[in-house]
């Protein structure tokens, strides 16, 4: 009578661990979706100053339109 008290606790304890489990899977949190920038696969613009590449977002632009890292690189190459 013993063996089955403690093999219906076993079942038990099983049981309750893998609704645990099921529940966390459930309940965590999910990826979080890419930001709009990365989701939208925005361009990227090499400063015409150094090189470097920049979000199309962050890039400086001079009067003709080249992009730049940096308002020292623009002014640098306006200067020129
Ligand atoms: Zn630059």
């Amino acid at each position: 009578m013993k063996l089955v008290f403690w093999l219906i606790l076993a079942v038990a304890v099983v049981f309750v661990i893998r609704n645990k489990n099921k529940a966390a899977q459930k309940s965590a949190p999910r990826n979080a979706p890419p930001s709009p920038h990365a989701a939208a696969g925005e361009a990227m613009l090499c400063c015409a100053h150094c090189g470097i590449y920049v979000p199309e977002s962050e890039a400086l632009r001079n009067a003709i339109g080249a992009a730049y890292c940096s308002s020292e690189h623009r002014s640098r190459d306006g200067a020129v």
